[in-house]
């Protein structure tokens, strides 16, 4: 499997989160938009922040020019296609995401072989879930996990629907 596109998965979850790898059982939870393109305004994200950080005690977010892969780190271990649910081999999906990695994600779609439907990277059914984003918000060491109303809230504060990647390391 290439390295390039999880190298830079990597260092991301690295730079948002410099010390993740205190403990060997460090994880961090990352809240993206479920559009890989959107970004909210800056008085949106600044509520939010405030209300991540009244309730964890390690908040951050980022922004970026293009997409990035926001991976679940070693909890990933399966992908299905969202269409007709069979499992897709892991060396297809890396060739796929090779080439979307060629464009700097800014295209992901793919035609999946199992039923030929059109999709997109991040469409697929991950397991664990992770997706692809402009904008992230990160919860480093939550300790929880974030409860449905209060996603239902940032969703509120950002204007956005929002999809919730645990990155474990
Ligand atoms: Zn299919």
């Amino acid at each position: 499997m290439s390295t390039r596109w999880k190298a830079r998965a990597t260092s991301h979850v690295e730079r948002a989160c410099p010390r993740a790898r205190e403990t060997v059982s460090d994880s961090t939870l990352h809240v993206i938009p479920t559009d890989p393109q959107v970004a909210p305004s800056v008085p949106e994200e600044t509520r939010a922040l405030a209300f991540l950080r009244s309730r964890f005690a390690h908040v951050d977010c980022q922004r970026f020019d293009d997409p990035v892969f926001v991976d679940a780190g070693q909890s990933f271990d399966r992908v299905y296609c969202p269409s007709c649910g069979a499992e897709l081999e892991l060396d297809w999906w890396a060739r796929q995401m090779d080439a979307a990695h060629e464009g700097a994600f800014t295209d992901l779609s793919v035609r999946v072989p199992c039923c030929g439907n059109d999709s997109s990277l991040n469409d697929l059914r991950y397991e664990m879930p992770q997706g692809f984003a402009r904008f992230t918000l990160s919860i480093r060491e939550p300790g929880r996990d974030l409860a449905a109303a209060e996603l239902r809230e940032l969703e509120q504060l950002l204007g956005l629907a929002l999809r919730v990647v645990w990155a474990r390391t």
